[in-house]
C-alpha cells in the first residue's frame, strides 16, 4: 500500500480545493501556488505513484488519464493559445508529491529550456 498523499485527500474530499473539471476517471484543480496565470493539476482516481509507473499500467487506464488531461485544457479555454503539461518525476525531477499528476501550465508563453 502507498502512503497518503495530500492528492488523496483532496480526492476523497477531506481537504479543499478549487475543482475546475471532474469526470469518470480523472479530477482536475487548482495549484496553491501558481506558476502561472492558469496552474491545474490533474489526478488519475485510479492512483499511481508516478509517470514511470505508466510503463506497466493497463493502456486503457493511461489513455483516459491522458485524455482527461487533454479535456480539462480544453475546458481551461487553452487550446487555441496552446499550453504545458509537465510531469515531475521521481528525485531529479522534483517530484514532491508521490500521486502522479499532470501539471497544465498556460495563460503566457512558456520559456524554454526548463530549469
Ligand atoms: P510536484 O513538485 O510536481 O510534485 O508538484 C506538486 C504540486 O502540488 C506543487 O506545484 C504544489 O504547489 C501543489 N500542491 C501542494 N499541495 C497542494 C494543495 N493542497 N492543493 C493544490 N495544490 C497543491
Amino acid at each position: 500500500m502507498s502512503e497518503e498523499t495530500i492528492f488523496d485527500k483532496i480526492l476523497k474530499n477531506e481537504i479543499p480545493s478549487e475543482k475546475v473539471f471532474e469526470n469518470e476517471h480523472v479530477l482536475a484543480f487548482r495549484d496553491i501556488e501558481p506558476q502561472a496565470p492558469i496552474h491545474v493539476l490533474v489526478i488519475p482516481k485510479r492512483k499511481m505513484e508516478s509517470f514511470a509507473d505508466l510503463a506497466d499500467a493497463d493502456p486503457r487506464d493511461v489513455a483516459a488519464f491522458m485524455q482527461g488531461v487533454a479535456r480539462v485544457a480544453r475546458e481551461l479555454g487553452l487550446d487555441e493559445n496552446g499550453y504545458r503539461v509537465v510531469f515531475n518525476t521521481g528525485r531529479d525531477g522534483l517530484q514532491t508529491v508521490q500521486y502522479i499528476h499532470a501539471h497544465i501550465l498556460g495563460g503566457r508563453s512558456m520559456k524554454w529550456p526548463p530549469g
